[in-house]
């Protein structure tokens, strides 16, 4: 049976999603995000479309934008710059770190049931259009469900807990892949358990950024042994860990014998991307970080398994 990608512009064959990188951020609204970090905000069209285009011309096909409902998503943005590139977005819908939101947010004073029902809703009417709740649905349409854990893990306090509840049941629902952001320190494993008591099997989650969160390559077996897809998504990041640092544990998975469960993204914002006056562009990976995972040893199928492969798997609506 055939696969589906849910994409902004409408569901494509997994298997035509190409290159993919499965965590960026092409949009942040001006809000609470921003308050916590400058780089947190950017808002332009037609410096993320250029982005897009430039990814789009090194060779790359698909992005998902991590940036879920009510945290910053700008899901008008995400379809305009979409049309505009010809890169297939994914949205997210979902939720954030609980800092991330005003006091009296809706994640705050909804109950389990509402929200579950929200993030079902951005999959089968359509997203809402911003920070504002109470618009009517957009044609557009997320395929993936954004969730963090923090450093108290789920059941540190009865909001997290609901949120990861509400995520589960609307995964049950809808078929939607999870991406889990990892705090540093955090365990991972303990996301995996959760989901999976509840019916979502591993191979529907995707954990971020346990390159920076946890360097331990040890943990990261015991991680990728539970069936998930592990994302790293610390290259070019070097306030958290160096390439040299990604390529050598890169390079440790891929000996193991993990090349069918590796992704690969940057996780950018404003202070990272080229078109917002960084020195950076989305098509790092493609142009200037294979060619050192090829120096590294890795083979031309390991990497088309990272860049596309997986991602195309991991993607895929599940029902
Ligand atoms: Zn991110």
């Amino acid at each position: 049976m055939e696969g589906m990608i849910r994409t902004v512009l409408g569901g494509i064959k997994s298997a035509d999603a190409g290159v993919c990188q499965c965590h960026e951020h092409l949009f942040i609204e001006m809000g609470k995000p921003y308050s916590l970090a400058k780089s947190l905000y950017m808002d332009d069209l037609g410096k993320s479309a250029e982005e897009l285009r430039g990814y789009r011309a090194a060779g790359g096909s698909l992005i998902v934008d991590a940036q879920p409902v009510f945290a910053g998503r700008m899901a008008e943005n995400l379809a305009a710059a979409s049309e505009a590139s010809g890169v297939h977005v994914v949205a997210s819908t979902g939720f954030y770190k609980t800092d991330f939101y005003e006091e009296g947010a809706y994640i705050f004073r909804s109950d389990e049931s509402q929200i579950a029902g929200l993030f079902i809703s951005e999959f089968e009417n359509g997203m809402i259009s911003s920070q504002k709740d109470g618009g009517k649905p957009l044609d557009a349409r997320a395929g993936m469900i954004k969730t963090a854990i923090d450093t108290g893990g789920i059941f540190a306090d009865g909001t997290y807990a609901k949120l990861f509840s509400a995520a589960a049941e609307a995964a049950a629902r809808t078929g939607m892949p999870v991406m889990c952001h990892i705090e540093q320190n955090a365990d991972a494993l303990h996301v995996v358990d959760f989901f999976e008591k509840r019916g979502i099997e591993p191979g529907r989650l995707l954990i971020c950024h346990l390159d920076r969160a946890r360097y331990d390559f040890a943990y990261h077996k015991e991680v990728l042994d539970t069936g998930v897809y592990l994302e790293y998504d610390t290259i070019n990041r070097p306030k958290y860990i160096s390439n040299r640092e990604e390529l050598s544990l890169i390079a440790a998975m891929l000996e193991a014998g993990y090349e069918d469960r590796i992704l690969l993204s940057l996780d950018t914002t404003n202070a990272r991307l080229r078109a917002y006056g960084a020195d950076m562009g989305l098509d790092y990976i493609i142009k200037e970080f294979v060619p050192l995972l090829k120096a590294a040893g890795a083979g031309d199928g390991q990497i088309r398994k990272m860049q596309s492969l997986n991602a195309q798997q991991a993607l895929t609506i599940k029902n």
